[in-house]
């Protein structure tokens, strides 16, 4: 039987990850995260705490915090989010990497902060522990292509796959890149491995592709948009 590599999507929604710098100004000196609803990957979660980010064209409320808190302040927005704010160029990143990124203003109940960097599209990516690295063949920073299924299905390409300790099998994509493949929270794509297609009998593919794409019928809601 020949193994297939399937990854359950993780949508994400417009968020923020802060500092505890930013949070002091924002929430109040020693103000601690509420978690709201643990993520996939360990120790992850959305916060109750929201904020607003001011552009040059418009003030876009309710931003989910993400937590914990981490050594840098990071926006992660869809590129019509930058779009709606008035920022071109919004580069494509990995999270951390954040040299030469837009500048935004971040509005808390207590408080307001000016950041002169820190904005970013997130670079879709692949989180395997090292087991399942270990268990697909994949390393960390390998580039993958990955199929999603459906009517409005796509092949995505250039997946960056980050394999270790910290992380637990998921995609990461944006709600823009899932809407664009009418996508959900918790969908298997698969992972192209195009030597294996190529061993594969008409038979096998076919089962693959009739197989139920979803891990559970989970309806895409605010909460799991994160
Ligand atoms: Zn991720």
């Amino acid at each position: 039987m020949v193994k297939i590599k399937r990854i359950p999507l993780g949508l994400s929604n417009r968020h923020i990850h802060l500092t505890r710098e930013d949070l002091d100004i924002l929430y109040g000196e020693g103000h601690e995260l509420t978690p709201k609803k643990m993520l996939v990957q360990p120790g992850q979660y959305a916060a109750e705490e929201q904020v607003s980010i001011v552009g040059p064209k418009v003030t876009m409320e309710n931003v989910r915090v993400l937590g914990p808190l981490r050594p840098y302040t990071q926006l992660e927005i869809s590129y019509s989010d930058a779009r709606t704010l008035g920022i071109r160029d919004v580069p494509l990143r990995l999270s951390g990497d954040l040299d030469n990124t837009p500048g935004f203003t971040i509005i808390g109940p207590k408080g307001r902060v000016v950041k002169d960097q820190g904005m970013i599209v997130a670079q879709r990516h692949i989180h395997l522990s090292r087991e399942e690295g270990e268990a697909y063949n994949i390393k960390d920073g390998d580039i993958v292509s990955v199929r999603i299924k459906g009517p409005r299905g796509l092949v995505l390409n250039n997946v960056l796959c980050r394999v270790g300790e910290t992380h637990k099998m998921e995609m990461h994509i944006d709600i823009e890149e899932g809407n664009a493949a009418g996508a959900k929270n918790n969908q298997l794509a698969l992972i192209i491995d195009r030597e294996m297609e190529e061993k594969m009998t008409m038979a096998e593919l076919l089962e693959v592709f009739n197989q139920p794409p979803m891990l559970g019928d989970i309806p895409l809601s605010e909460e799991q948009e994160i």
